[in-house]
């Protein structure tokens, strides 16, 4: 029995999770497994009901979860509130609630979207890495920090135990993957990141057979859209983790295709990278794929299922190559689909390939 917390949020993020648990659900019949949901408020429409973005209520329920999926916070009724009612301020409670210090991202292709991105066919094809960003330390954490008339400061630093959790974590998906680490820095100036870099070293003594490289965050900046087939899992600090898997992110193609996972050693969050887009909120016009990506992530690393994970993928793939395009990744020649139809490709997909394999 999986328990998984359900957080829709607002705007399409209700949209995208209505997909995100059909997904859920035939795979547990597939699979022979049973799901448990617990769905409750956050971000906005939780200020609305409570007065707060986060209740210690939706807390409490991710803390009995073996999972949390959510969709996305935010929108135009909420711009104006105060900094910690914001649906936005939820997130990073949230997080830190959970204490997820690893947000991984993936940059993958699908072979028929290889077309609408900005890199050339031949740059992207096979691409198929990972970003390990360092999500609750570094220069977004650390103290001092402030600004007044002559000066502004942050300090950037990290703990050994701090490093050491997030190399472990890397070098150990980089086993089920193609064995292979490149660590981010910038140990040519920083002092911090000559740490970071010592740490991590010590840590592939106990994963020598992972293959480990250092990169400057200048080059590697350089190197995803120049040579971006190169990478495996990229394991970076929190500041540089936030730019690359950004640039990481975009080489793809559209928002609409982007999962997350955020893991800590207990607890573990799904969700889409895209925001709550209320310019086509209620519109039936949202992609699902990327909180249907993020389920497959779920399934991988929450429920040790990579099987179910990979079968997930294939069907989006499908789905893409069959010719359907949401609003946003439409382009002359596919068929313009709304948020439940994806939905429904993707799972005739899903269980066609399962059936297949069986
Ligand atoms: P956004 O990601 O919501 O939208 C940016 C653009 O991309 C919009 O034009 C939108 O229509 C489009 N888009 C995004 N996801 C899409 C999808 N799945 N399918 C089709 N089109 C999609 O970013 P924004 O407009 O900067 O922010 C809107 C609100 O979302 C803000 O309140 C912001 O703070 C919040 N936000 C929340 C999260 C989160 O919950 N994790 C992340 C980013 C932004």
């Amino acid at each position: 029995m999986f328990k998984i917390a359900l957080l829709p949020g607002d705007g399409i993020g209700v949209e995208v999770t209505n997909s995100a648990v059909q997904v859920i659900k035939t795979a547990a019949k597939l699979y022979n497994v049973d799901v448990e949901f617990k769905e409750c408020l956050i971000g906005g429409c939780s200020y609305e009901a409570n007065g707060t973005p986060l209740t210690d209520e939706t807390i409490k329920i991710c803390y009995e979860s073996d999972a949390v999926f959510l969709g996305a916070v935010g929108g135009y009724k909420w711009e104006s509130l105060p900094h910690n009612l914001k649906p936005e301020a939820a997130l990073l409670k949230l997080r830190k609630s959970l204490g997820l210090y690893t947000n991984i991202r993936p940059a993958k292709i699908y072979q028929p979207l290889v077309d609408s991105s900005s890199l050339k066919k031949e740059v992207l094809e096979g691409v198929d890495f990972v970003v390990f960003r360092e999500l609750t330390g570094g220069i977004y954490f650390g103290e001092p920090r402030g600004f007044d008339d002559e000066r502004g400061f942050n300090t950037m630093v990290y703990t050994k135990e701090e490093v050491e959790r997030i190399a472990r974590m890397a070098f150990k998906i980089a086993r089920e993957r193609n064995n292979k680490v490149t660590s981010v820095d910038k140990a040519n100036v920083l002092e911090v990141s000559q740490f970071w870099r010592n740490i991590v070293h010590q840590v592939h003594k106990e994963f020598s057979d992972v293959e480990l490289n250092d990169m400057y965050v200048d080059n590697c900046a350089m190197q995803i859209v120049r040579n971006p087939k190169q990478f495996d899992v990229i394991l970076t600090s929190n500041l540089f983790g936030d730019i690359l898997s950004d640039i990481a992110g975009m080489i793809t193609g559209s928002l609409g295709m982007l999962p997350s996972a955020s893991l800590g050693n207990k607890y573990a969050l799904y969700e889409p990278v895209h925001g709550s887009a209320p310019d086509i909120a209620g519109q039936n016009k949202a992609n699902p794929l990327a909180a249907i990506s993020s389920v497959a992530m779920m399934f991988n690393f929450s429920f040790n299922m990579k099987q179910t994970s990979d079968v997930i993928e294939q069907a989006i793939n499908k789905t893409l190559d069959n010719g359907y395009r949401t609003v946003d990744l439409m382009s002359e020649g596919c068929k313009l689909v709304s948020t439940t139809e994806m939905t429904e490709a993707v799972i005739k997909n899903f269980k066609e390939i399962f059936l297949k394999q069986d």
